[in-house]
């Protein structure tokens, strides 16, 4: 307890330094974890050897691209073994495991004094947006564990987990009772919730603070969000390998990035072609020793976003992160795109509670709509047909259906799913779920 209080202090204090203290904080943090992970980390020793660099070689974040960039592939083939430091007792460590659709899940480990800095990164990312000790605090989504600590039998941040696997009727009684001032959740969760309620969210809860994660925090719903509740909006973006990479402030200009705790890299497509038109994350945690994460390339679309803050920090910004580099639309030419841009036609629909798009070929198009006046009228779904295809801007056929997905079981589910052949085994072998944190 006494130890992550100081904890969250220094990662409190370290959020106020101006650009030079930070830049020196992270330089020193960087030659510290390439140090441990060349001396004992056997994958990132051989990277190393094979790159012709020495642990000298990186000592700031400007030498950190000498170094190739490393995939959850090259991890998993490497083994456990080699991926985590000789001096690490695995057993004795925190795991987290992201869920996979491909069945192939990949397990992090953390000490628990690495465990302790992720969860104060969150905690100091809530308490910058104004969590209290006196808030009630509900987690909707995942299916965590949540001990009780002696903070909450004194009635001090108060927090509970409504799991997505509950029934929804059981998910809204539950919200019911707890009443959050804050609602922390993942948004096709609560999408589900709006599409079963029938009625406005403040008809039973009235939180002051909202915040998305773990998947897309996309318009559509921040809109609808802001005209049923009288509440504050925030995107917290993170993963299970890092915990959380950035988080928004009052300001609502971006993401501030955890830059104490994190390098992160928006790169640039090496093709330049413009079938990859977004950046890509790459991460190296400065804060991971027993599996440390140099260069790794997350699935992200990310963008710097090179203004400065309004609300002052030296903490620099990215914007929304977009979703993952192999969920985009891929067009008949060659083209991709994002499928949130289809958000510019589902937006101007009101009745829209839930969508999702399936791409069964380059040359067609499902767009799955679940929709909380029904029926509606053909010129609707002629209309919205006609606006997706001359966003596309290309010949895709374009079907509309109308579905119930907070009835199919599949609360939580991936807004775009993606039927072409994805071109080899190592492309089929990335996690396709939006699902991170679990
Ligand atoms: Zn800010």
């Amino acid at each position: 307890m006494v130890g992550s209080v100081w904890e969250l202090a220094r990662i409190l204090r370290t959020r106020r330094l101006a650009s030079e203290e930070l830049e020196r904080i992270r330089n020193d943090r960087l030659r510290s974890v390439v140090r441990n992970a060349f001396d004992h980390v056997p994958y990132y020793r051989s990277l190393f050897l094979s790159a012709g660099l020495g642990p000298d070689d990186i000592r700031t974040v400007e030498d950190l691209p000498k170094l190739p960039i490393t995939t959850k592939r090259d991890l998993r083939a490497a083994g456990l073994n080699n991926i985590t430091a000789r001096w690490a007792d695995l057993g004795s460590c925190v795991t987290i495991t992201g869920n996979g659709t491909t069945g192939e899940p990949f397990a992090t480990y953390r000490t628990r004094s690495e465990q302790r800095t992720y969860f104060m990164l969150f905690m100091a990312s809530l308490l910058s947006i104004g969590f209290r000790p006196t808030d009630r605090l509900c987690i909707l989504g995942p299916v965590w564990p949540m001990p009780r600590r002696i903070h909450h039998r004194l009635g001090l941040f108060r927090r509970t987990v409504i799991p997505f696997s509950l029934s929804l009727e059981d998910q809204v009684r539950r919200l019911k009772e707890f009443q959050p001032t804050i609602l922390w959740f993942y948004p096709s969760v609560l999408r589900a919730v709006m599409h079963y309620l029938k009625k406005p969210l403040r008809e039973i809860i009235r939180p002051r603070i909202l915040i998305g994660t773990a998947e897309v925090l996309d318009d559509v719903l921040r809109d609808r969000l802001n005209d049923e509740l009288d509440a504050d909006c925030f995107d917290l973006y993170g993963s299970s390998e890092f915990g959380p990479l950035a988080w928004e402030c009052h300001a609502h200009e971006g993401l501030h990035l955890c830059a104490d705790h994190f390098v992160f890299e928006c790169l640039d497509s090496s093709s330049g072609s413009e079938a990859e038109p977004d950046a890509h994350a790459v991460v190296t945690s400065l804060y991971g020793y027993a599996m440390p994460f140099l260069r790794y390339r997350l699935e992200d679309l990310c963008d710097f976003d090179l203004r400065r803050c309004s609300c002052g920090s030296a903490f620099p910004l990215i914007g929304p992160v977009k979703g993952r580099e192999n969920d985009l639309i891929k067009l008949p030419s060659g083209r991709c795109m994002s499928p949130l841009a289809l958000q510019t036609a589902l937006k101007r629909l009101p009745m829209v509670d839930q969508w999702r798009v399936v791409q069964e070929s380059t040359g067609d198009l499902i767009v799955e709509l679940a929709v909380n006046t029904p029926p509606v009228g053909q010129s609707f779904l002629d209309e919205t047909e006609q606006e997706i295809r001359s966003l596309l801007g290309e010949p895709v056929n374009v079907e509309i259906r109308l579905v119930d997905f907070a009835r199919d079981g599949k609360l939580k589910f991936k807004t775009f799913v993606s039927k072409i052949e994805l071109p080899d085994s190592e492309a089929r072998a990335v996690e396709r779920s939006q699902d991170r944190w679990e």
